[in-house]
């Protein structure tokens, strides 16, 4: 779900030079247990400040001179160690370490948490590294990430995004209740890389929103999102099917506000994406198709090439697309056609809402629109919005999630 990346290498810098962790909540919010790695390697991390292990027998200190330790799998089991002491424990033990005080955290990939460190053997035969921190304070590591936010006037998209990241979470959380951890800290669900991306108004955000989830009937609403639909959204919040039902609407919904294409401010509102004939011979090969160019690398001239689009949705985005490239046909659906459309510099194709036509015979150019899938919230939309004076209200249940409504859990 994550489409937007605009996290600023300036904020970034001030940020690292000031690793002061965050202050804690007044009153805490549940907590969410965030999965940071499986690893069946060595692996170590440091701490700053204390941070204790509270063992069976004992409480251990780690900190000041003995602020690193190591870990790794063992045949059965797992092994936590350093130059003073060496910690065995079973494959069914869960091993915590935590803080003596909000001041304290620790550092493991780079990357700077505070919070509950836990160890124990996953499934996997590996040591889990999992950090456990409340509910709010993971809001705000992981919004500045989804949606820009250093400036003022974006604050109501930000506030916006500060719902769908809690409801999104809150949703994992009651799904994996029963299971060792709730969320993955990268694109499987939200990307999570500590309090050190933290932002002045991504925090003022999650603190003004705080505890509000979006709802439908009784259930948190599915909160999709995207970086851009190129001014026509799809509908798919609330269709138990999980799958488009648009089949049955009048209407097309646009993301028109005012006289204006909501998310036209994007630099991903049209884009134009070329093929040449190499550049698709290599796609074709990568598909395991045979390469023409392989073939008969001098005569390249009457490789027939040619694109049909089968299938779109009432929106306009293609669900079936053919290419014919030499005798070869090739048919693919959905997001497989962006997968396919892929160009190093740029990976997948921006979005499956586009024209195709062949130039010359030798040139397959894709004329698009937006970025992603184009259900739930167009976070350009959600900027635009913000920017005209609309509150995250109207972002939300008024625009993007009709047929939802706000409610405070905490
Ligand atoms: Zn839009």
């Amino acid at each position: 779900m994550k489409y937007f990346y605009i996290i600023s290498p300036l904020l970034f810098i001030a940020f690292s030079c000031v690793p002061k962790p965050p202050q804690p909540e007044t009153t805490p919010s549940p907590p969410i247990r965030v999965l940071l790695n499986e690893t069946d390697q060595r692996d170590s991390l440091f701490f700053s400040g204390t941070y204790s292990l509270i063992a069976e027998e004992a409480r251990y200190d780690f900190g000041r001179k003995n602020n690193k330790i190591y870990f790794r799998p063992l045949k059965r089991g797992f092994k936590i160690f350093n130059e003073n002491r060496i910690f065995v424990f079973t494959s069914s033990d869960i091993i915590d370490f935590k803080p003596k005080d909000p001041e304290s955290y620790f550092i493991y990939e780079g990357k700077k948490h505070t919070g509950k460190l836990t160890f124990y053997i996953s499934n996997k035969n590996s040591v889990a590294v999992m950090n456990t921190l409340p509910l709010e304070e993971y809001i705000k590591c992981v919004v500045p990430a989804e949606m820009p936010s250093k400036e003022r006037d974006n604050l109501e998209a930000v506030k916006a995004q500060a719902i769908c990241a809690r409801t999104y979470a809150l949703g994992r959380m009651r799904m994996r209740k029963d299971e060792a951890f709730d969320v993955y800290d990268d694109v499987r669900d939200q990307v999570y890389k500590g309090f050190e991306y933290r932002t002045e108004y991504g925090d003022l955000a999650v603190n003004k929103t705080r505890g509000d989830v979006l709802m439908k009937g009784k259930n948190l609403a599915l909160t999709y999102y995207h970086s851009t639909c190129g001014g026509v959204l799809e509908d798919t919040i609330g269709t138990k099917k999980g799958k488009e039902d648009l089949e049955d609407k009048k209407t097309i919904r646009k993301d028109i506000i005012g006289d204006q294409f909501a998310c036209s401010i994007s630099p991903r509102y049209r884009w134009t994406r070329r093929f040449t004939l190499r550049q698709l011979d290599s796609l074709f090969a990568a598909r395991g198709k045979p390469s023409l160019y392989a073939k008969n690398p001098s005569d390249t001239v009457d490789i027939e090439m040619s694109v049909f689009i089968a299938k779109r949705k009432p929106t306009g985005r293609v669900e079936r697309l053919g290419i014919r490239y030499g005798d070869q046909v090739l048919w693919l659906e959905n997001y497989d056609i962006r997968k396919f459309l892929s160009t190093s510099g740029e990976g997948p194709l921006l979005s499956n809402l586009f024209l195709a036509h062949v130039e010359n015979d030798t040139m397959l150019v894709l004329e698009g629109g937006g970025y992603g899938h184009g259900a739930g919230m167009c976070q350009w939309g959600a900027l635009y919005m913000s920017k005209k004076g609309f509150k995250y209200y109207d972002i939300l249940v008024n625009k993007y999630y009709p047929g939802t409504y706000l409610k405070k859990v905490y």
